[in-house]
């Protein structure tokens, strides 16, 4: 039996490059087609946290820890909660946390400079794969006609176009949808504003909405502000417009001054229905197709895992191929591994966004907070 696989791994994002790299590490030649035409093409999102036992230890295997502590932002760990007429509720700075942050784009361009230059094939969107009779797949898209693999990794995200071969699961609306927001330069050009916000994250629950700020490098803060709405109603507020700008600002309405401030200065990025897998989402396995991340477990942002577990599995895989032996086998036992991690986190995610985004219960999110501290192996 053939031990080292073919490999195509669609989507080069925190968990495709991840597996692209620890293989790459290991001699085992892969290739990422990636739809974006460029590392830098759209707007990567927010920062991440890094978990040490997911995320960093991913990392660590992919031997970019110092690339990763060069960038990483350990003072940008705080977490704060208010009520929304602006009493605060909670506040840790939490410098000695092991979660620092590090952007999205910044963490994307650490794992491209140590993938070969071949290995990302940018602006090659997969529209379909096709069963070979040899049990290999070819894929298809534009100018990637024919190419064939023996194991095809679906890292492709929500709309994973590899999902639907092993599972008939859809993502599903949780009832909030997240409205996107960016605010440059706040230290100089919002003082106040950004000792509101402070070091890390600031949340601030209202009923059946909530605001958070979470702070990037090059002081700039992302704002999520969080409503509890129909899918229907998200359907008339999807436009990056100003009218949804002015809607959203009603929403807030009751929040006290310097939060609404901070919606009214802040730039209208995204609109982002919350969707996910069902928890416990698996499959039977299938020869020489599988997926990792959002693909195979995709879950709302509350448990901060979702880039994490995207990383953890593409580590998983990535050692078990390398082991050697039977490839087959290795992924079986990298599903294996998968499932319950993600379905514990799935589980968390879902019950943080239906907790922090709710009608009643205004201490949930400090409350949370608390109990976080309190698990900390220094209290
Ligand atoms: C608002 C928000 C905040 C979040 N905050 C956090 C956080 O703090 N911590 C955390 O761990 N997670 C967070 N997440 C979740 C995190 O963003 C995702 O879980 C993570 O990006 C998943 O990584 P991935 O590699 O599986 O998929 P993705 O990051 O979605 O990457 C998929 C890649 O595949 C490409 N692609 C898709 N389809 C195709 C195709 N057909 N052909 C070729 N390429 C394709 C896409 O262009 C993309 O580059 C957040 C998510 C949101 C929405």
């Amino acid at each position: 039996m053939q031990n080292t696989p073919s490999i195509a791994i669609i989507g080069g994002g925190p968990g495709g490059l991840t597996l692209a790299r620890i293989l790459h590490l290991h001699g085992i030649k892969a290739t990422v087609f990636e739809r974006d035409a460029h590392a830098l093409t759209r707007p990567q999102g927010g920062s991440l946290d890094m978990h040490s036992e997911t995320g960093q230890r991913a990392l660590q295997l992919s031997g970019l820890h110092d690339a990763f502590q060069a960038l990483a932002r350990y003072g940008d760990q705080g977490n704060r909660a208010y009520a929304p007429d602006g009493t605060l509720l909670f506040d840790d700075p939490n410098p000695d946390g092991d979660q620092p942050e590090i952007d999205r784009s910044q963490l994307r361009q650490i794992l491209l400079n140590a993938l070969p230059r071949d290995c990302v094939r940018w602006d090659q969107k997969v529209a379909a794969l096709r069963a070979l009779p040899d049990g290999r797949h070819a894929l298809a898209g534009a100018g990637i006609e024919g190419v064939a693999f023996d194991l095809v990794v679906g890292a492709d995200g929500a709309s994973s176009i590899v999902r639907p071969l092993l599972s008939s699961a859809r993502p599903a609306y949780e009832g909030v949808t997240m409205f996107e927001l960016g605010i440059d330069d706040i230290d100089q050009r919002y003082p106040a504003l950004s000792a509101l916000s402070g070091h890390g994250k600031m949340f601030v629950k209202g009923s059946n909405t909530l605001l958070a700020a979470q702070r990037n490098s090059n002081a700039h803060v992302r704002l999520y502000a969080a409503v509890r709405m129909p899918l229907d109603a998200v359907r008339s507020y999807s436009t990056i417009s100003a009218e949804t700008k002015t809607w959203l600002a009603n929403i807030f309405a009751g929040y006290a001054a310097p939060f609404r401030e901070l919606i009214e200065v802040g730039t209208l990025l995204a609109v982002r229905p919350m969707l996910a897998l069902p928890v416990g989402h698996r499959w039977s396995n299938q020869p020489g197709l599988t997926l990792i991340g959002d693909a195979a477990h995709l879950m709302s942002p509350f448990g901060g895992e979702g880039a994490n577990g995207a990383m953890a599995d593409a580590a998983d895989l990535a050692l078990l191929l390398a082991r050697g032996g039977d490839w087959r086998a290795a992924v079986a036992a990298y599903e294996a591994m998968m499932f319950p991690r993600a379905e514990a986190a799935a589980f968390g995610a879902g019950q943080g966004l239906q907790g922090a985004v709710a009608e009643d219960d205004p201490d949930h999110v400090a409350r949370h907070m608390q109990e976080t501290v309190s698990l900390r192996p220094d209290r």
